[in-house]
């Protein structure tokens, strides 16, 4: 008998790739997806425990599957993700109704773990860590180069699809949960992910982001060829915007400490590869860089900044920013807008800096208090808001490539090279998928507005 199940997903792109990986599995034993909570046989939180704010989002959800378990006892309810590898069996602990604690490492076996739980009628924790654990293939094998060998979870409106190259990390941030949710950072096979891309665009997908926590160090900690020849990230590139019919080709995301200019270079010399780099640098001023394990000065970065404009001016470039890390004085925080007034970044993801369990950066003194973290971070984003409508208004009149997503009421969200989101009036019916030249008419701070067809109206 069928059975269904749903998926909540928390965090970052590579929990999104994570639960398609997961509902992969769960369709290959029997299982069918429902987008209800309250239809479902199984639910699966796919946590995040890199911020305070979600963690307790899993939580509070947990408490409402509790009332409804208590209605529905057969219902099976697992944690998976960070969460669950942060908190094993004190997740069971304080949750009983918890049938499964899939780790990070663990969340490609549900449908087996849901078995054991059920052979040993009680909750089933998998949260062990291995530096040598080999990160199975995702797609399923049904014969050479046939098309039905695409992944189930694949939809006909899908044509952008994310594909992870890599899992966990070495590098230790002090503020980072990540090296010890994921472990140790583990390559992929370069075989496996070319099949995967391979089957992806031969099922119509045009646009492939791989994903690692810091892809630039792609191949340095385990082999990843068959025969244990090298292959650097660059290269790793280079085979994969090799694949036919691949018009659009991302990554996320990068560490400024492993950027080569092998990688730099990529972005003009391979023609799918997107002109937009996410580098996050975290604070401008070298003393927090350095209290953050970062192992990069902000001359490296700017340096790093100069080189890849160089071989691609039109990069669109984003940042990370984290406000009041211990210690951070307001001449600290007044580099970091400095530094905003020099690379003026496209775009940022800024946040206030919160202890996390587990972290280096927990037992810091001199904890920043909270009204200067927020008022640093509002003083950030009011500049930073700024400066991208200002770049953004630069795009005003020029034509764009842009991939038609959806249609949204009177017009198409689609999203541009640059990774712009832009909002496209058409008279013509546009298919989802569809890639289309268009007019810039129009900049926000967050995304443009843009005509396809004749006389634009600009504004
Ligand atoms: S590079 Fe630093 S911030 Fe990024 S995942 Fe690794 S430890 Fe975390």
């Amino acid at each position: 008998m069928t059975r269904s199940f749903y998926i909540k997903t928390f965090g970052c792109q590579m929990n999104d790739r994570d639960s398609e990986i997961m509902a992969q599995s769960l369709g290959e034993h029997d299982y069918a997806e429902t987008l209800q909570v309250d239809d479902a046989d199984l639910v699966i939180l796919n946590t995040c425990s890199i911020r305070a704010k979600a963690e307790q989002k899993v939580m509070s959800l947990l408490g409402y599957l509790r009332k409804i378990k208590q209605k529905k006892p057969e219902l099976k309810i697992c944690v998976a993700g960070c969460v669950a590898q942060q908190e094993g069996k004190r997740l069971v602990e304080k949750m009983p109704h918890v049938d499964v604690v899939a780790g990070t490492q663990h969340i490609y076996h549900i449908p087996q773990l849901l078995a054991e739980a059920q052979r040993q009628n009680g909750p089933r924790v998998a949260v062990e860590l291995s530096d040598s654990y080999a990160i199975p293939r995702f797609i399923p094998d049904t014969g050479p180069s046939s098309p039905a060998s695409a992944p189930a979870t694949l939809q006909e409106t899908e044509f952008s699809r994310f594909v992870t190259i890599m899992q966990g990390c070495n590098n230790y941030c002090t503020y980072c949960v990540v090296p010890y949710t994921r472990g140790r950072e583990v390559s992929r096979n370069l075989k496996d992910i070319e099949d995967e891309v391979d089957v992806l665009v031969k099922s119509g997908v045009r646009e492939i982001t791989l994903l690692g926590q810091n892809v630039n160090s792609y191949g340095s900690t385990n082999a990843v060829t068959d025969d244990g020849s090298p292959c650097s990230f660059p290269q790793l590139l280079e085979r994969i915007a090799g694949i036919d019919n691949l018009q659009r080709l991302r990554f996320t995301t990068s560490n400024p400490k492993d950027l080569s200019e092998e990688l730099m270079r990529c972005f003009r010399d391979l023609p799918s590869l997107c002109p937009q780099f996410h580098l996050p640098v975290q604070s401008g001023s070298n003393a927090v860089l350095k209290k953050m394990n970062r192992k990069y000065s902000i001359e490296k970065y700017k340096y790093l900044v100069d080189v890849l404009r160089n071989y691609c001016p039109e990069i669109v470039l984003t940042t990370d920013v984290i406000v009041g890390f211990p210690g951070e004085t307001e001449e600290d925080f007044a580099q970091t807008m400095a530094l905003l007034e020099s690379v003026r970044f496209d775009g940022s993801f800024s946040f206030k800096y919160s202890d996390r369990p587990g972290t280096a950066s927990l037992a810091l003194p001199d904890k920043v208090p909270e009204e200067q973290k927020a008022s640093r971070l509002s003083r950030f984003q009011r500049r930073q808001d700024e400066i991208s409508l200002e770049r953004n208004t630069m795009y005003i009149g020029e034509m764009h490539e842009v991939m038609v997503e959806k249609r949204d009421t009177e017009k198409y969200r689609c999203r541009a090279r640059t990774n712009h989101v832009v909002h496209v009036r058409s008279e013509e019916y546009l298919e989802p998928g569809q890639i289309v030249d268009v007019t810039i008419t129009h900049a926000g701070q967050h995304s443009l507005q843009a005509q396809y067809g004749s006389n634009p109206i600009i504004s």
